[in-house]
């Protein structure tokens, strides 16, 4: 397939733009040198000029991470194959997301969500991508990681350590980091998304594997929403030694899709293609779900493991509890007379924004909340297909793309026996005081100083 590149959106060489960790904008150069953006000065009447709230460096970020982006690395390589300069040449690595794969199976018409992966892996490698890979494989370690710190900070006796708040939701962590700061943040979990574990995965382990440097690898993650490029720019994911992203370009479902039209590709004509492993092996026989909706089963994965090592119980089915909203869910598992474990789950900023005020009430008494900023969750992410159609529309499609998601087989996060495999082989092992694990696995938040005085914004 002859690659189609718009050469006006393309822009060779331009200087990275990332978010450093107190949430100020900087370039790195060449040498990953770090300059430091000035910061705008934006009136109120700038600001009801303009038709959104994104700033010109994020306009700089975003342009980064777009289609033109993925097809100027896959032109460039073709350029130092003719010319022989093959150290230049990148390998080219995409993750793609199962509720990402759900929305451009519906869209396309292809009603076998197995076939929809193959065909799409089938697509990016005509493109010019090397590896496809699913990310419902770092999706386990994220759930395992999830799990086990629950354990632990279950066991612990601080306070801040309950409840538990998910951390593979950017959208959520940015208004943490941004508005309730350093009172919310000791109560997220570390645990990396799926999206930055695969980026550990690509640009640590699977890089040593093809016998490359961080750098010579170009990794693309396709994934619900725009809050993912954000993520994959914060500076903690960035390595100063390689000079190199774990995560080099987001692209959105949408864009995705403008890519296969701009393409002029029929999906539904194409072959099926395995996905890749990212650890030696071949293709990936069959692609998996995990319980507990599009929103990667946080709740479950982590009640389940949960019970079963602190109490000895194996959980059969889980009930949820419908509260103030659909949005707005409990399960309570009786241990017995006098415990129990509670857990929620809390989609969409006015949900969210309850969960707080109870948090800083001292009245919330979860041990664990599964946060999301989208309403309904990651397959009504805002870079879904159907996240452009009218509301009515929309609506007609979030079920069909919430079908198709679940129409695989479920398996539980240790139940993969090649992530347990990767814990011995690329992490030393699952101790906690396992190094490898901390830097790979987990990360950090921050504390963002907001300089404006915060409107009272009820959603
Ligand atoms: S809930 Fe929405 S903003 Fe959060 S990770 Fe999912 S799609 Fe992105």
């Amino acid at each position: 397939m002859p690659v189609k590149i718009d050469k006006s959106s393309s822009k060779a060489g331009a200087a990275a733009v990332s978010i450093d960790s107190d949430g100020t904008y900087l370039e790195l150069d060449e040498k990953g040198q770090k300059h430091y953006l000035k910061k705008a000065t934006i009136t109120l009447s700038d600001c009801l000029a303009c038709s959104g709230c994104v700033t010109s460096a994020e306009t700089v970020l975003l342009q980064q991470q777009s289609q033109a982006e993925l097809l100027r690395v896959i032109q460039d390589n073709e350029h130092f194959k003719e010319i022989g300069d093959i150290d230049k040449v990148k390998v080219v690595v995409l993750s793609l997301s199962p509720q990402s794969r759900a929305s451009l199976a519906v869209d396309h018409k292809l009603t076998d969500v197995q076939q929809a992966g193959g065909k799409l892996v089938t697509f990016f490698k005509k493109l010019g991508v090397q590896y496809v890979f699913d990310t419902t494989f770092s999706r386990d370690f994220s759930l395992l990681e999830s799990a086990r710190e629950f354990v632990r900070r279950y066991k612990s006796s601080s306070d801040k350590s309950l409840p538990m708040l998910t951390s593979a939701c950017p959208g959520w962590v940015c208004y943490a980091e941004k508005v309730h700061g350093s009172f919310v943040l000791p109560y997220i979990s570390t645990a990396k998304s799926p999206q930055q574990v695969m980026g550990s995965l690509v640009k640590d382990y699977f890089a040593k594997l093809l016998m490359k440097r961080p750098d010579q690898l170009f990794h693309v993650a396709v994934m619900p929403c725009f809050d993912k490029k954000l993520e994959a720019s914060r500076s903690d994911f960035y390595d100063d030694v390689s000079h190199s992203k774990d995560v080099d370009c987001v692209l959105t479902t949408g864009e995705v899709n403008a890519l296969i039209k701009e393409q002029e590709v029929v999906l539904s004509n194409l072959d099926v293609q395995q996905f890749d492993k990212p650890f030696s092996g071949s293709g990936v026989d069959d692609i998996y779900v995990h319980a507990g909706g599009g929103a990667g089963g946080y709740l479950e994965a982590v009640l389940n493991y949960s019970a079963n090592k602190l109490f000895g119980l194996e959980l059969k089915d889980i009930s949820y509890k419908n509260l103030r909203n659909k949005d707005m869910r409990e399960v309570v598992v009786k241990i017995d007379e006098k415990t129990e474990l509670k857990f929620a789950a809390a989609y969409g900023f006015r949900n969210i924004q309850n969960l707080m005020q109870k948090l800083r009430r001292g009245r919330c008494n979860y041990h664990f909340v599964e946060v999301m900023a989208c309403p309904s969750g990651c397959l009504n992410g805002g870079g879904q297909i159907h996240a452009s159609l009218k509301a009515d529309a929309a609506k007609v499609i979030l079920p069909q793309v919430e079908q198709i998601y679940n129409g695989l087989k479920v398996k539980l996060p240790e139940e993969n026996e090649a992530v347990q495999v990767l814990y011995r082989e690329w992490l030393q092992g699952d101790s906690v005081e396992s190094c490898s694990i901390e830097k790979l696995l987990h990360t950090t938040y921050h504390h963002i100083e907001t300089q404006t005085t915060s409107l009272a914004i009820k959603w």
